[in-house]
């Protein structure tokens, strides 16, 4: 068989929720967006939920309308997206609560679903979602009368702790918010790590539970196994792969390995890239194909059934600083044609 198997430890993912929990007084949600970044939504937010999540958050509606399915009622799902035009029929029937974005989503929505559950996303200083202070001050009133859920923003610069952005978005957000009943929410992964005032009632990690930078203490929760499809000896002055970018120097041991940019591993990885072979680093050699990868075996004993590109050795992380990216894209990215294995949870 020559198809890579993604391996995701539902365990690590719950402890990496109980440890981002740990470090606030606050509700911990969960953020699920794009198919839990790539690891599969089912059964993340099934597993998420048993470990105690009560509030999950989408990006879109048709994903809140499918994690209604599989996660049944009693979970709270809020999209960050709001309420667009021709989501009404989901938003209520799977009882979804838009995170209303502007003014005109919130007319959409007290006249197409009045009485039914929404949240207000404000905009704090990233110009991305949510409502301008000026926006908020007009509506401010009458959308507090009719008790949102949740009073949301985002952080801009959380990844790093001694952005001035941090303290400004926290003084904006303050000065819209303060004094008010409603729950609030600003921080995501990075915000937490910023310490007790960023947490307010909610917090909303995504990439942390994923084993993602910045959350340094994350358990790893993706691993990556590829099979080797053969091995041959190249001679000195022989090239290996597209272009011919790779030129041995001495004789080299190369296999051919199961996956490429079509599963989601970056081209752009290049020349830095390494595969595990259980406690040897072995180097990708030239260019990564579609379907395929060559890596160095010279100095491995036999030949091993697969090599690992994501695991306990190296995490997405690494994978991403190698791309030039970030582990949100590696794992975003992780492709269809995986066999995946869930363990734990
Ligand atoms: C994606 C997202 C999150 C989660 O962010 P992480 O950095 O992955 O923890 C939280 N809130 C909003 C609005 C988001 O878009």
């Amino acid at each position: 068989m020559a198809q890579a198997k993604l391996t995701i430890d539902l365990d690590a993912l719950c402890d990496n929720w109980q440890s981002l929990n740990a470090l606030s007084q606050s509700e911990t949600g969960a953020v699920v967006k794009a198919d839990s970044y790539g690891l599969g939504a089912d059964r993340v937010a099934t597993a998420l939920a048993q470990a105690g999540a009560r509030t999950f958050f989408v990006a879109v509606a048709e994903e809140g309308a499918k994690l209604r399915r599989t996660l049944g009622p009693g979970v709270e799902i809020c999209v960050f997206s709001g309420h667009m035009p021709g989501d009404l029929g989901l938003i209520r029937d799977a009882n979804l609560v838009p995170m209303i974005n502007s003014i005109d989503q919130m007319l959409c929505h007290v006249e197409g679903l009045p009485g039914h559950p929404f949240g207000i996303q404000l905009d704090s200083g990233m110009n991305r979602l949510g409502m301008e202070p000026a926006e908020w001050s007009a509506l401010r009133d009458i959308a507090l009368a009719q008790n949102p859920r949740l009073v949301m923003s985002h952080l801009a610069c959380a990844d790093e702790p001694d952005h001035a952005m941090n303290r400004q978005q926290l003084a904006q957000f303050t000065a819209m918010t303060d004094g008010i009943d409603a729950p609030r929410s600003l921080s995501a992964t990075g915000g937490i790590l910023l310490g007790e005032d960023y947490h307010f009632d909610l917090t909303r990690p995504g990439i942390g539970l994923y084993g993602g930078m910045p959350f340094v203490d994350a358990r790893p929760v993706v691993r990556l196994d590829i099979p080797v499809i053969q091995t041959r000896e190249v001679l000195a002055g022989e090239t290996v792969g597209y272009g011919n970018s790779w030129v041995a120097q001495k004789p080299t041991r190369v296999a051919t390995i199961a996956s490429g940019y079509a599963d989601g591993i970056h081209r752009a990885m290049g020349p830095q890239a390494h595969v595990w072979v259980g406690e040897h680093r072995a180097k990708i050699l030239g260019r990564i194909s579609m379907d395929l990868i060559a890596v160095d075996l010279t100095g491995v004993d036999g030949t091993p059934e697969t090599v690992e590109l994501l695991g306990l050795h190296q995490g997405v992380d690494t994978l991403a600083d190698w791309a030039g990216t970030i582990g949100y894209e590696i794992l975003t990215s992780l492709g269809a044609r995986y066999d995946r294995v869930y363990i734990g949870g």
